[in-house]
């Protein structure tokens, strides 16, 4: 067996034994008795060992020692890509420093649970502290002299830059600025009314599922607090959650999972349980999510369709018309919670964090200083002021969990698929015909062939770039956002 076969084998049983580890994960936010919750926790701890052992391996050094990469195909060369790349990184970061920032990041969501319910920064500003040096520690090792929040930022996003990022906002965060307080100068539309059966409302969305391409024969769908998806390969699982006044969450967060799922469902099932056989990137996945969710779920002629399925379903939901209808869909209004916030707002909420932790990350910015930065810079682009810190610096677990350079591949995703809707517009004669029907198979074939079949073939920028035959930016996002919400709101 030569040293790429036996690497592979070995690489075969770690991706296995990661899914289990996810599987855990999932049983956790779903079906796992409350009395279980410690037992989990050490069973997940002890997958985590042997996951870091296995990703630490000297034999795995031996066998990247021994490949002689340019001797593969396309494939091997890809798989060793991420092989390489992800060993460099494991290895760099000292075994004890690994582990203290696992045992602060688990008391620190405790911590910013109790802050945040009692409205106190100042209570969890001590922990978050830590964490912020204990990840600028981690970089240290990764970046091995480069920048500390790109050292973070490509564990989620290979290959992207703070300093490429920061370009790209700049370029988007004015329109947006300008066409959030041109919208919120209209009256706002009405909301939908009334009360949603949930069970439903689960119904139409395993529809909805269906409808999207979710293959149930390699998973399903569940209940849990905040909706996400899990899972590679042939066994790919979402949940939802339910809310009797406001149906829209159930089905929006049931096609922005779909998105995800979908992606992974999609990858050529050669290369399952490798490291091609995932989502290349956290932003390239959310451009999956995003585009099913919004470019394609809110549109106006997706809504024609939504609309018939749901009164079919609820009867009258309190809005006159389609016309009605679809403007409840999009409806923008003042808000502070970014996962509340609708298409025009919610990269602005991105754009904040980003900004303030590359800071953070950098050392630029004091942890004790940012509720004071955060308030200021949403006053800025909100024009009003946040009211409780539970509104504003506390409503996220991200920091608390030691997710620092997380936050922009949402609004990189938004970004990707600003781009691949432009691109699939141009490619997909008769969309809004077949969107007004319930027939997405033809945009979501052109994702399947373009993005999700290749998995982690093609580096996440390059994806995307080949799919759309042009280079990614923020002007299709913002053009497809100005002329979306100009018709809506008669601007
Ligand atoms: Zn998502």
């Amino acid at each position: 067996m030569s040293a790429y076969d036996e690497l592979m084998a070995f690489q075969r049983q770690t991706e296995a034994l990661a899914q289990v580890a996810g599987r855990l994960g999932w049983d956790q936010e779903t079906m796992m008795p409350a009395g279980a919750a410690e037992q989990r926790g050490e069973e997940l701890g002890a997958m985590e060992e042997v996951l870091h052992s296995r990703r630490t391996a000297p034999e795995v050094g031996q066998w990247l020692a021994a490949i002689d990469d340019a001797s593969l195909d396309a494939v091997g060369q890809a798989q060793m890509r991420h092989i390489r790349r992800n060993y460099a990184r494991a290895v760099r970061v000292p075994a004890q420093l690994a582990a203290r920032i696992a045992r602060t990041t688990s008391v620190a969501y405790g911590t910013w649970a109790r802050a945040r319910a009692d409205e106190d920064f100042a209570a969890f500003a001590p922990v978050l502290s830590e964490i912020v040096a204990l990840r600028r520690e981690e970089a240290g090792h990764i970046a091995e002299g480069g920048d500390a929040y790109d050292a973070l930022l490509q564990g989620y996003e290979p290959g992207a830059t703070g300093e490429e990022l920061a370009a790209l906002f700049d370029d988007l965060r004015p329109g947006l600025v300008a066409l959030r307080a041109a919208v919120l100068e209209q009256p706002a539309p009405q909301p939908v009314s009334g009360s949603y059966d949930l069970a439903l409302q689960l119904a139409l969305s395993r529809k909805l599922a269906e409808t999207f391409g979710y293959d149930f024969t390699r998973g399903r769908i569940d209940t849990a607090v905040h909706p996400f998806s899990s899972g590679s390969g042939s066994d790919v699982r979402i949940t939802t959650r339910t809310a009797e006044a406001d149906p829209f969450n159930c089905l929006y967060s049931t096609i922005h999972e779909v998105g995800h799922a979908c992606y992974e469902q999609g990858i050529d099932p050669a290369y399952a349980l490798s490291p091609l056989g995932q989502g290349v990137s956290l932003g390239v996945h959310e451009s999956q999510s995003r585009i099913y969710e919004n470019q394609l779920g809110r549109s106006r002629a997706f809504c024609h369709w939504l609309y018939g399925q749901m009164t079919d379903s609820f009867g009258d939901m309190g809005v006159a018309d389609e016309e009605a209808f679809y403007k409840a869909v999009n409806r923008v209004q003042r808000g502070f919670i970014r996962t509340e916030a609708d298409e025009v707002q919610y990269n602005l909420h991105i754009m904040l964090r980003f900004d303030l932790e590359r800071d953070m990350a950098r050392g630029t910015l004091e942890v004790e200083d940012l509720e004071e930065a955060w308030n200021a810079r949403f006053a800025e682009d909100f024009g009003y002021a946040v009211d409780k810190p539970s509104n504003g610096v506390l409503q996220d677990v991200h920091w608390a969990a030691g997710l620092l350079g997380y936050f922009p591949t949402y609004a990189l995703g938004n970004v990707y698929a600003g781009c691949l809707y432009l691109a699939l517009q141009d490619d997909v004669p008769g969309l809004d015909d077949q969107l007004s029907r319930g027939d997405l198979s033809a945009a979501t074939g052109w994702l399947h062939k373009y993005v999700q079949r290749h998995g982690g073939l093609h580096e996440p920028r390059a994806v995307i770039e080949q799919a759309c035959g042009f280079t990614p930016s923020e002007a299709p996002l913002l053009a497809y956002l100005e002329q979306k919400f100009a018709d809506l709101y008669d601007l």
